[in-house]
């Protein structure tokens, strides 16, 4: 893909950095794992979540992921996004079938999961919710870049959404993109608009992933999800969908607030690309071409090709890059077991190759 770019900044040896113009809307085409739907959470928006009881939870088998790793590198996939619930092994029974893969831990045994999307050629992105310094550290050199979803830092007392999830209290939640950013791992985090908080909340959540990033440098895309939702949705939560224009005015504040190296993210399976371009998105986020958004499973996907030419009929062009930003493919911050792959996967701006 041709563009015009400015090279006047920061070079480094074997790449160099560039600023996209504004007609540049990135994205990262990736497969969607999610390993275990069991959660010791229970936030009444979630369609995800399942007991551990419900013939409809499961845990997936390395020969299942493998396969899904394959589709998606056969689909030209480069980014493989695992997502789970949190802390599934605090239930006894989910203990059980965790032993059956031969790990005694979620995160050993995602380790071994990350290891075999690298074995096939995916770089993984992984989000298991609030993991401690010690898990983080694990999972680090096995991961191009990691995330968790801030949400919001209102209290849990007012967020009803909240009240039977200990893992969304906002301290442990900020204490996990604090490590995150101690253990130098390019994050992605984002809010959730529309669980019950206000413009303060918003305000509020977003200095405090400012503050993060000024300390430690580490965040490089945040999410503006708006809640949406699902039939499948396993409880009433009474809550409502924010309009555009309550996104457009979220979107702005996050202009304002977050620093300029920090990309701001909305997804185009929740709201419509043409709103999206028209408030200043310039970036998608992950895009599979495999797999449903596990989260949101009735909000498909769009097509790649109908993004690019819907982008082209406005005259700007659809970018792909990987799941870490070339700034953090610069300053090497991936996990070590990624680097020959984000080698072999990145053009020399850091972006994917063509
Ligand atoms: S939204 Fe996430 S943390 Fe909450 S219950 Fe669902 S899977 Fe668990």
């Amino acid at each position: 893909m041709k563009f015009k770019v400015d090279r006047s900044n920061l070079k480094r040896k074997g790449f160099k950095k560039i600023n996209l113009p504004e007609n540049i809307v990135t994205y990262s085409r990736n497969v969607f794992l999610p390993v275990t739907n069991v959660c010791r959470n229970d936030c009444k928006y979630c369609g995800f979540k399942r007991s551990v009881e419900s013939t409809e939870s499961y845990l997936m088998s390395e020969s299942d992921a493998r396969k899904i790793l394959r589709d998606g590198a056969k689909a030209g996939c480069s980014e493989a996004m695992f997502a789970l619930g949190e802390y599934p092994e605090e239930n006894e029974i989910f203990r059980k079938k965790l032993a059956e893969t031969g790990y005694e831990t979620t995160v050993d045994y995602l380790c071994r999961l990350c290891e075999i999307a690298i074995e096939e050629a995916l770089l993984p992105h992984t989000n298991a919710g609030i993991l401690t310094y010690e898990e983080l550290k694990k999972l680090k050199p096995y991961n191009a870049s990691m995330g968790l979803m801030l949400e919001t830092t209102a209290p849990v007392k007012r967020i009803k959404a909240h009240e039977f999830s200990p893992g969304k209290d906002p301290a442990l939640r900020l204490s996990v993109l604090e490590n995150a950013g101690k253990l130098k791992i390019p994050f992605t985090t984002g809010l959730l608009i529309g669980i019950g908080e206000t413009k303060k909340d918003r305000i509020r959540s977003l200095k405090e992933i400012r503050r993060i990033h000024k300390k430690y440098g580490n965040i490089q895309e945040v999410i503006l999800q708006n809640y949406t939702p699902q039939s499948t949705f396993s409880g009433c939560s009474g809550l409502k969908s924010p309009s555009k224009k309550e996104m457009i005015e979220v979107f702005k504040l996050a202009k304002k607030i977050l620093p300029k190296n920090i990309q701001i993210q909305m997804p185009p399976n929740l709201i419509d690309i043409n709103t999206l371009i028209n408030m200043g998105v310039r970036d998608l986020g992950g895009v599979s071409p495999v797999t449903i958004d596990h989260i949101n499973p009735e909000s498909d996907w769009p097509e790649i090709a109908s993004m690019e030419a819907e982008l082209k009929s406005k005259n700007m062009i659809l970018k792909e890059r990987l799941p870490i930003y070339p700034e953090y493919v610069f300053k090497k911050m991936y996990g070590k077991k990624t680097e020959s792959l984000i080698k072999e996967l990145s053009d020399e701006y850091g972006y994917r190759s063509s």
